[in-house]
């Protein structure tokens, strides 16, 4: 896939040029703060296919945790555009709503964290679930 995307303000653009490793959607509660509730829909983007094109994010990670992600938004508007995760190395966990077209996306391939799922999320039919992840 060759595409763009950036925040909500246009202060941060990037590029993917490359296909996604994978495609998933995370029911963490860490993540829910940053989805603003929903499951955060992300794409595994390799490092070497993502570029930040316009401005530069500001990162954050925890420091109470010992392996905390990073998570990479735009200082202006706030918008989360990715993270990244010790766990996962030469990977963006990048967010689909920050797509120009997020119909790119398509669908995930797996649902993970479900032990912090919520009554009111709804699973996708017919799509692998973990209570943590596949690992
Ligand atoms: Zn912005
Ligand atoms: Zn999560």
């Amino acid at each position: 896939m060759n595409v763009e995307g950036g925040c909500y303000c246009g202060a941060v653009r990037y590029k993917i040029d490359g296909d996604p490793a994978f495609r998933g959607e995370c029911l963490c509660r860490e993540c829910q703060y940053i989805s603003g509730g929903g499951a955060n829909i992300v794409m595994g983007v390799p490092e070497s296919a993502f570029a930040y094109t316009k401005g530069a994010p500001k990162g954050f990670s925890r420091g109470d945790l010992e392996t905390p992600v990073t998570r990479e938004f735009c200082a202006d508007c706030g918008t989360h555009l990715l993270a990244t995760s010790p766990g996962l190395p030469g990977v963006k966990l990048l967010k689909v709503g920050t797509l120009d077209d997020p119909s790119v996306f398509g669908g995930a391939d797996m649902v993970i964290f479900t032990v912090d799922k919520q009554a009111f999320h709804r699973l996708p039919d017919g799509v692998p679930t973990f209570e943590r992840t596949p690992g």
